[in-house]
């Protein structure tokens, strides 16, 4: 296995991780998990972070009163690419080549899987997304019935118009995954460090649950700036990792990655049969 680690510097363009560009200084702002910059002081550490106080369609949410309806099944078409994770600080991560709109918009989330080398792309509403990153939480943001998950998954798509569409996969606690086994042994454990493994393939086809019926909404992006518009759809069914998995991921990590569910506010969560 040929691995190739160097820092973010190298990927000139890409902000540090855990800061967003303030619009009117290009001052970074930074936040996190915990304390006088944690979630519920989002909206109050800068203008542009506003939406995350005043949104009316924030998430995640807890996902317990649902309307059920036939929804069109996602249809998944992930293909595999080779692996590249970044940690941007806030949870491990894999991207693509990222263009510039997506990248001035790019939520930092720690080590993340950017998976945009191949066509990996999902069908959702009849509109097509391309997969540009997946990454992990611990334990889940969403909640069924005031309930976390040990950990949940986050795949990242746009589509043509630059809207987003994230799949979200609950982990529960069980059998070992081979898959985020992988991941973990790629994890670049310190900020800014990226790893890059081109004899290793990966398809994140290999985190989705057999069963494919869904809870969708609209809702956010899960990190500042907290940008609306993003359709949510949550796989019911979880994959598992084991325990030990689950402590090691939240090793590397050094801390929680959860913001709090928001209120539903008007909003409907739509649930396949
Ligand atoms: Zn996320």
């Amino acid at each position: 296995m040929r691995l190739l680690i160097r820092t973010a510097m190298v990927l000139s363009g890409l902000m540090l991780p855990g800061m967003s560009l303030h619009a009117a200084e290009s001052e970074p702002i930074t936040w996190g998990y915990e304390g006088d910059r944690g979630p519920f002081q989002w909206g109050k550490l800068g203008p542009e972070f506003s939406l995350c106080d005043k949104g009316m369609s924030q998430s995640p949410i807890d996902l317990l009163h649902s309307h059920k309806i036939g929804l069109d099944d996602i249809q998944f078409s992930y293909k595999d690419a080779p692996f590249h994770v970044i940690n941007n600080g806030h949870t491990l991560e894999e991207l693509e080549p990222l263009s510039e709109t997506v990248k001035s918009r790019y939520p930092k989330h720690g080590q993340t899987v950017l998976h945009f080398e191949k066509d990996s792309t999902i069908v959702l509403d009849g509109d097509l997304y391309l997969l540009e990153q997946f990454h992990f939480h611990f334990p889940s943001e969403h909640t069924v019935d005031q309930r976390h998950y040990p950990m949940e998954l986050h795949l990242v798509h746009h589509n043509a118009r630059h809207e987003a569409a994230v799949v979200a996969v609950f982990m529960e606690e069980g059998k070992h995954n081979p898959f985020f086994e992988t991941f973990l042994a790629h994890a670049p454990a310190n900020v800014g460090e990226v790893v890059d493994d081109h004899e290793h393939f990966v398809n994140p086809n290999d985190l989705l649950p057999k069963g494919r019926s869904y809870y969708r909404y609209f809702g956010s992006y899960t990190t500042p700036p907290c940008h609306e518009g993003v359709i949510w759809a949550v796989m019911h069914e979880p994959i598992q990792v084991s325990a030990e998995q689950i402590q090691r991921f939240r090793s590397l990590l050094g801390h929680d990655n959860v913001r709090p569910t928001q209120p539903l506010h008007k909003r409907f969560v739509l649930e396949s049969h």
